[in-house]
């Protein structure tokens, strides 16, 4: 198979239409049986529910190419399961997980083109949506549903080697106690949007959102968790029913804990015990890992330990790990990796 003629190594993070994407669409009751397709546009009522009431979730995953030339994903198991967490809440159909990674198998393989070379740094990543997509003016769910998976080729996050970032705490919520913050739903994105326009404004990579309730316990990013390292080097994690449960962060705690021998600890972490700790990161699919090295609140700066240089070294070892897993340049634990080619 020819790869596409592609600078891979100056890809950024954004949108290039490839040759096939994966669609079925649920009605009556069911899902049709579903296939690849090149058209790489969606076509909608004017009603459709998605418009009006943002009934819509989405997944994010890569695919990439080992060192010996395979074709594999991440954990996209997970991926699925999270999916069908956020339709349920979301009243909308689930979709099987079977049909899931079939999409995903189909897609990947149809594009193995346009998936990165090892070694580039680039990957191919995946987006599978959700949306409501019948017509629906009084406020209920959509009677119709489209699920679709297409994919991309995107550039590292970090060109150049990985650098410290900072954040700011922001004045405004991301997700309510009990609202959606768990769930992968467009919506928790949409309200975002200010927030985050306004920390880039400011000369911030992220915004730091706290517990809406009392303002004191630390939460997440607007698309990545936050993890720490203390001052006996524990991987602590702050724990809230409205963090999204990152398949990344949930992936280095392990490879923490198991292939690194850290003590993990999950529990709800005080805003006012971040100036003492150690270490700090943010994780999600696009980076992985990313240090954090500044947070900016009204209470002045707080520059953590490891600098704005370079990586913690607990954070560098745990990043480390993880990549070579993914790359199956060591052993993954058993179901991690999807061989798709
Ligand atoms: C997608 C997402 C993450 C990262 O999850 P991964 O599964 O690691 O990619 C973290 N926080 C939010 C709010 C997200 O939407």
């Amino acid at each position: 198979m020819e790869k596409k003629n592609i600078d891979w190594s100056s890809l950024g993070f954004g949108y290039t239409p490839t040759d096939y994407r994966w669609e079925t669409r649920w009605h009556d009751g069911a899902w049709e049986k579903g296939g690849l397709t090149t058209d790489s546009t969606i076509t909608l009522s004017e009603a459709a529910c998605v418009f009006h009431y943002s009934q819509s979730c989405f997944e994010g995953l890569k695919a990439y190419t080992t060192r010996d030339g395979h074709i594999v994903t991440f954990r996209p198991d997970q991926n699925a399961k999270r999916m069908q967490d956020s339709c349920r809440r979301l009243e909308m159909p689930v979709l099987p997980v079977e049909t899931f990674l079939e999409a995903l198998d189909a897609t990947v393989k149809a594009n193995a083109a346009w998936v990165p070379p090892f070694g580039t740094g680039a990957t191919l990543y995946i987006r599978p949506l959700m949306i409501g997509s019948g017509p629906q003016i009084g406020v209920a769910p959509a009677h119709e549903f489209l699920f679709r998976l297409f994919c991309m080729p995107v550039g590292s996050y970090f060109k150049g080697g990985v650098k410290p970032i900072s954040l700011q705490v922001s004045k405004y919520d991301r997700a309510a106690p009990r609202g959606t913050g768990h769930i992968k739903a467009g919506l928790n994105y949409a309200m975002s949007l200010y927030p985050t326009m306004e920390a880039h404004r400011a000369g911030f990579a992220e915004n730091m959102y706290l517990d809406p309730a009392t303002r004191t316990y630390v939460e997440e990013t607007g698309g990545a968790n936050i993890l720490f390292v203390d001052q006996d080097n524990n991987l602590i994690v702050p724990k809230s029913d409205s963090i999204l449960p990152s398949v990344t962060r949930r992936s280095l705690v392990y490879v923490g804990e198991h292939y690194l021998g850290l003590k993990v600890i999950e529990r709800k972490v005080k805003f006012s015990e971040v100036k003492d700790m150690k270490e700090c990161a943010l994780c999600g699919t696009a980076a992985v890992l990313a240090p954090v090295g500044r947070i900016h609140s009204d209470e002045g700066d707080i520059y953590l330990p490891s600098g704005m240089d370079k990586i913690g070294e607990i954070s560098g070892k745990i990043r480390e790990t993880l990549l070579k897993i993914q790359s199956c340049e060591i052993e993954a634990p058993e179901g991690w990796i999807r061989r798709i080619l």
